[in-house]
């Protein structure tokens, strides 16, 4: 077996689009920066900068609610001796067989294996185009960032706006439905946990208009528009009238392509994440 994996079931695409919002300013580090407090950001074309969620930011979130959820007393991570980078590698084990595993010597009862990871992350960068903004934020003196002389500088820190908006996607190549479980649940349980520090967390955004800003599609054919935002939008109303325009381009009823919109989208994440708990995390219980 090639991949190393044995399917229980039938195999199909899964794309989940989301539009994401700040409840309240957001710090994600900057990976070269992590000292010095500056936020992840981009340059666009047009020489804006944008505040940056990157997709290996919302991974790495995703893989952590997955390896710290709660299986009877322990925690999956030790339950199945599977971290970061120390992926198990194991058929058995929800996380490595989407995120994929990589394991170069047997160790133990773990053998030698390579698995593809199927999910793949991308968007997250912000609309509007608002500049990141600098605070000084703590009752502690801190020397982190040294500006003039020997002096011990206040902490300082960047932070992202409250109410930027984030579109995100998350994909997963030829999975089974209990596979994407897994995916559900880490997406929906990484959401109170994106960003660094404190404060911590975004939600879906939602209006009357289109319910929760999300559409899950599972095909085996890709006959749908995808409901990816152009990253130079410039306000949030852009951004909503694409999502929605965008989200209604699929088809009805096509045996190769089912398209969940809105609340029905929500409801549906639910019930997969739901499955996880109660089928999936209690049979490795067992
Ligand atoms: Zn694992």
């Amino acid at each position: 077996m090639a991949s190393g994996l044995n399917p229980k079931g039938e195999l199909f695409h899964w794309d989940l689009y989301a539009l994401l919002y700040a409840p309240q300013e957001v710090y994600f580090g900057h990976e070269l920066q992590v000292n010095v407090n500056l936020i992840e950001t981009v340059t666009l074309p047009d020489g804006t900068e944008r505040v940056y969620l990157s997709p290996t930011k919302r991974r790495g979130v995703e893989r952590r609610a997955l390896l710290y959820a709660p299986v009877g007393d322990k925690f999956l991570t030790d339950l199945l001796g599977c971290g970061i980078p120390d992926t198990c590698g194991r058929e058995t084990c929800p996380i490595c067989r989407v995120y994929g595993a990589l394991v170069t010597e047997k160790r133990g009862d773990i053998e030698r294996t390579t698995f593809i990871g199927r999910l793949t992350h991308g968007g997250g960068v912000a609309i509007p185009p608002l500049p990141p903004e600098e605070k000084q934020r703590a009752m502690h003196p801190s020397d982190l960032r040294r500006e003039a002389g020997n002096e011990p500088q206040p902490f300082k820190r960047q932070y992202g706006a409250p109410g930027l908006l984030f579109p995100v996607y998350n994909h997963v190549l030829s999975a089974t439905e209990e596979e994407f479980r897994a995916v559900a649940y880490a997406f929906l349980e990484s959401l109170p946990r994106l960003g660094a520090g404190n404060p911590k967390g975004l939600d879906v955004y939602e209006d009357e208009a289109f319910g929760p800003y999300l559409v899950l599609d599972r095909y085996r054919a890709p006959l749908g528009r995808r409901v990816v935002l152009d990253p130079t939008l410039k306000t949030p109303e852009e951004a909503l009238e694409a999502f929605r325009r965008r989200a209604a381009e699929a088809p009805e009823a096509d045996p190769l392509f089912r398209r969940h919109r809105g609340r029905a989208a929500l409801e549906e994440l639910r019930r997969l994440a739901r499955a996880f708990v109660e089928e999936d995390l209690r049979a490795l219980e067992r």
